[in-house]
């Protein structure tokens, strides 16, 4: 019998797994549960290129199919060893139920059962729960009452880095529409600058310069980051829009993959760089270009360079730990312990369950922090994040270019979802319109 006040309409009545594709053609893991209120929730594990080295696991098969890549271990594992354990669990019982998961890995990096099974069987559990209760997923899990913020969505139409077949060693060169009143109007701005972009490109350096990389941006065959900096400025200009005022740009250096361990140095734009220069690099590209938002500046260990970074521009521009934290809330204890970055990115999968993901947010938000949800380069139709960055009001996402479905998908439902709220959400950039910085400390 259960006790009263448990409502049976949440139970876990089924869980499963099966193998789909992700954009880049490579296999993930997709769970659904079903309660016994008839409560449906879908999720996929998406996955990374440039990944950091303290990531959870993404439990792969090794072999020969799909080129080592398969997931028919982490589909078995979602079936049979981790369904058993779940049916009969309250839906709502988030935290119980990731336990249940990381317990039964046993690991410290989610590497037996594989952080592909857990984060998808996670964020299933949710949206069941918010499908028995029949709430959105973004009011399940942000509440009912205070206000929503739409996120300023940061667009990365350059890509280079492990995403793209070009030179650069900057991975991720982003727009940030921040004056506007509506998300949509936003999302408008960038569709403009994004085509104002491709007929830049294709001007000066031809039509292999609108091939489009990984996250949906163009790849040209370009060398250096000022002239992908400038492209952006141009594109910015002949879209209409006045950079820095009402567009400002955004860099994922994603420094790690450009870093010389054995000699220490960073090798970008023709030049090898001491970390004391690549500081005074940054700064130099702060002061020329409206950039309001550097992440992963150096290589995912060196805290203290990130620290330095952050105490010459913290002040006017979010230093952003991506492959620094890797979602993990130890990593963020360290970084706030010696003020690495003022700016967590947020990546359900880095870590294996939203419960740890959720933790790490709050964390950030106690020491002042903002927060960013991320999308990975290897995404599915899934729109989990969009809802994410909604409820918990991080006012920033990162979900690539306005291109490719997969990153479209999450644009389009943040529109759904200003419509549903219908004017009772504000669109984040409205408060960045003269410094994006401001704006981001107001609702915190
Ligand atoms: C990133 O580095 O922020 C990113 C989205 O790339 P990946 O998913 O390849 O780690
Ligand atoms: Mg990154």
């Amino acid at each position: 019998m259960l006790p009263p006040d448990v409502c049976e309409d949440y139970i876990i009545e089924a869980v499963r797994a099966r193998m789909i594709l992700d954009s880049r053609g490579n296999p993930t893991v997709e769970a659904e549960i079903v309660t016994r209120g008839g409560g449906f929730g879908r999720a996929a594990a998406p996955a990374g290129a440039s990944k950091g080295i303290h990531e959870a696991v993404e439990l792969r098969d090794g072999g020969r199919e799909f080129k080592g890549k398969g997931v028919k271990r982490a589909v078995y594992n979602v079936n049979y060893i981790i369904a058993p354990r779940l049916i009969g669990l309250d839906s709502r019982m988030q935290r119980l139920i990731d336990n249940v998961m990381v317990r039964l890995d046993g690991t410290p990096n989610k590497s037996r059962l594989g952080a592909n099974a857990i984060v998808s069987v996670s964020l299933a559990v949710a949206k069941a729960a918010a499908a028995t209760a029949d709430l959105p997923l973004y009011m399940y899990l942000g509440g009912a009452s205070g206000t929503y913020l739409l996120p300023v969505p940061l667009m990365n139409i350059i890509n280079g880095g492990a995403h793209a077949g070009n030179e650069l060693a900057i991975q991720e060169f982003m727009i940030a529409p921040v004056n506007s009143d509506t998300f949509h109007e936003a999302l408008r701005m960038a569709s403009e600058i994004y085509h104002e972009l491709k007929s830049y490109l294709k001007e000066k350096y031809g039509t292999i310069a609108i091939n489009v990389g990984d996250e949906g941006g163009f790849a040209p065959p370009m060398k250096e980051t000022r002239e992908a900096l400038d492209a952006l400025v141009e594109a910015i200009r002949r879209a209409g829009w006045q950079p820095g005022e009402d567009v400002y740009l955004g860099i994922d250096a994603a420094a790690s993959h450009f870093y010389d361990e054995e000699r220490k140095v960073y090798k970008l734009d023709g030049k090898e760089l001491s970390s004391e220069e690549l500081i005074d690099y940054y700064v130099e590209l702060v002061n020329e270009y409206p950039i309001a938002s550097i992440e992963d500046p150096f290589y995912e260990e060196d805290f203290d360079s990130h620290a330095k970074l952050t105490t010459k521009i913290g002040k006017r521009v979010l230093v952003v730990g991506d492959d620094l934290y890797v979602t993990n809330i130890e990593r963020l204890h360290r970084g706030i312990s010696v003020g690495a970055t003022n700016t967590a990115l947020l990546k359900v999968n880095q870590i294996g369950t939203l419960t740890e993901a959720f933790d790490y947010a709050f964390l950030a938000y106690r020491n002042a922090m903002k927060v960013i949800v991320s999308h990975r380069s290897g995404e599915t139709e899934d729109t989990t994040i969009a809802h994410i960055a909604v409820a918990l009001r991080t006012g920033l996402i990162k979900t690539g270019a306005p291109a490719r479905s997969e990153r479209v998908a999450k644009y389009n439902e943040l529109i759904r979802i200003e419509e549903e709220l219908a004017g009772s959400a504000i669109y984040a950039g409205k408060y960045a319109y003269s410094s994006l910085h401001e704006i981001l400390g107001f609702y915190h």
